[in-house]
């Protein structure tokens, strides 16, 4: 029952003609899911990307955005301006913005709250770093990020999360989780939020893996039965094989 997505994290690549080229490369080729199918374009390609695929099923997110609703915050964009633009969902958390921006779990919970004060959808990110793992402390590391972004929310406000799972040794970096190691955490995931809500909560919560998700491993890490779908970000810049990740979603 709940949703399967793939979703293109285009980071800071990309400037108009380029987005335009990679656009009008995937309007063209689309196959046909059930997928829910996203693309998150630089800020400044965000309308063009909105108006180029408004006719298709694919839908086209931010990256990022500020807590307040406007001001004296330069340099930053709002959830208001987001929505100016047709933008219904945002990511939140990404470990690039956790690592160079400095964004903490506590900044993240006001950036949810804002987001679904704007009835946004988020796809919120997390995951643990090598030392993380190699001490045996990811699970407890991933429990707390949940657990200071996201766990003071109400039951209901969980229809509007998507959550994906990132272990930051995996992003870019070519190496990926094995299946099992990625399905062992989705389904520490899920039980910590069924324990922390509810099983009807927990089981109708997409969760994504990213890190180095590719056309020759989407398919055995999207068939893990916690695993619904993927964030995908260099691979995402190529519309082949970006169409590849899809067509991996069963
Ligand atoms: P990657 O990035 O697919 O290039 O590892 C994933 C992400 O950062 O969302």
């Amino acid at each position: 029952m709940r949703k399967k997505i793939v979703a293109g994290n285009w980071k800071m690549n990309n400037d108009l003609g380029q987005t335009e080229e990679l656009l009008s490369k995937l309007l063209k080729k689309m196959p046909d899911t059930e997928a829910e199918v996203m693309v998150a374009p630089a800020f400044t390609n965000l309308r063009v990307a909105f108006d180029t695929l408004s006719q298709s099923p694919v839908e086209v997110i931010a990256q990022n955005m500020h807590f307040a609703e406007n001001g004296a915050y330069t340099g930053e964009v709002s959830a208001e301006m987001l929505k100016s633009v047709g933008i219904q969902t945002v990511i939140l958390g990404h470990s690039e913005r956790r690592a160079y921006f400095n964004e903490t779990d506590e900044t993240l919970a006001k950036k949810v709250d804002t987001a679904l004060q704007h009835d946004m959808t988020i796809v919120f990110c997390f995951g643990e770093e090598l030392e993380d793992r190699k001490a045996g402390k990811h699970f407890d590391l991933v429990e707390s990020q949940l657990k200071k972004a996201l766990f003071h929310l109400k039951a209901s406000a969980w229809k509007s999360i998507v959550l994906a799972y990132e272990p930051v040794w995996a992003i870019g970096t070519g190496e990926t989780a094995s299946p099992e190691q990625a399905q062992e955490m989705h389904k520490f995931i899920r039980e910590t939020i069924a324990s922390n809500y509810s099983e009807k909560v927990a089981d109708g919560v997409s969760i994504l893996y990213g890190g180095s998700v590719k056309p020759d491993n989407a398919k055995e890490i999207f068939s893990q039965p916690d695993v619904d779908g993927g964030l995908i970000g260099g691979a995402s810049l190529k519309a082949k094989d970006f169409i590849s990740i899809i067509e991996a979603v069963q």
